[in-house]
């Protein structure tokens, strides 16, 4: 069986319950974690995975919104391992990800100091990176011997760039992370035949009344996927079940619905499966 766990359905504005962007997925024991909003950390350990159990981290794009938690992660990972402990491996588009990446624990040398020094030990939490170049197909970046294989896909989301999204196979089936991004042919490349799409979601009608008051809303409008276009794709690609996650707006009492969301990619004209997610929602495959 093939599981997967949306840690965080939040985005960079915060919301009650909601964690940052994060989708975790499970095939006996190859844990795979994609991206790392806040409190990523907290949601595994209260879905019932320590972060020392992950088998890899994989980061869609260089946004503060998908990494803020990651520093957590690797920390904990540290602090419960001492005499086993293993780097954790994340995996990322070569760019502005693999740079912070590559520096993210120096900030904190003096507390790893001590640490080091108050209990005897040598080593360091910091990430073993490991970088990949996009090109314009699809690219193997993870592969394990269980059958599980994860391929990353260039997305859009300039002018963040490079983005892309990832696409797990299993022996159970299959999963697509959108990672952040506007709806597009890439993502419908990827997710051809996928059993699940976990995608990002947003919903234009709603906030574009809004544009001019707050001219921002229109820029974050440009490069996240219109829920109603989304619906369509889905349609056109035949994916059995469509997740819907990094919400905006989030869903709240006296304003959007989660039945708005899935209003939206039914006027798209998508009929199969709809999950507005929240933190915690679990779905199997196989
Ligand atoms: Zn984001
Ligand atoms: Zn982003």
């Amino acid at each position: 069986m093939t599981e997967i766990i949306i840690t965080g359905t939040g985005v960079p504005h915060l919301e009650p319950g909601r964690a940052g962007p994060g989708v975790l997925v499970q095939h006996g024991k190859v844990r795979l974690q994609f991206d790392a909003g806040r409190a990523t950390a907290l949601r595994l350990v209260e879905a019932g995975v320590r972060v020392g159990q992950l088998s890899a981290l994989f980061v869609t794009h260089h946004h503060s919104d998908h990494l803020t938690g990651l520093t957590d992660v690797l920390f904990a990972r540290w602090l419960e391992a001492h005499g086993r402990f293993t780097p954790l491996p994340v995996i990322a588009p070569n760019g502005p990800a693999t740079r912070f990446l590559e520096r993210m624990m120096d900030p904190w040398v003096d507390d790893l100091l001590v640490r080091q020094e108050h209990v005897d030990r040598h080593d360091r939490p910091d990430p073993e990176v490991r970088g990949f170049d996009i090109a314009d197909e699809p690219v193997v970046v993870w592969r394990h011997d269980s059958g599980v294989q994860v391929t990353a896909r260039s997305v859009h989301h300039e002018p963040v760039m490079p983005a892309v999204g990832y696409r797990v196979d299993t022996p159970d089936g299959s999963v697509v992370i959108s990672g952040d991004t506007m709806v597009c042919d890439e993502m419908a490349e990827l997710a051809a035949g996928v059993d699940v799409l976990v995608h990002e979601a947003f919903r234009r009608e709603a906030l574009s009344p809004l544009f001019t008051e707050m001219p921002h809303l229109r820029h974050i409008a440009e490069y996240h996927a219109d829920t109603v276009q989304l619906g369509a794709l889905a349609q056109r690609i035949g994916v059995p079940r469509l997740v819907l996650t990094h919400l905006i707006p989030a869903p709240i009492a006296g304003g959007t619905t989660e039945h708005d969301f899935i209003d939206d990619v039914r006027r798209g004209g998508y009929t199969g499966e709809v999950t507005v997610a929240s933190d915690l929602t679990r779905l199997t495959i196989g």
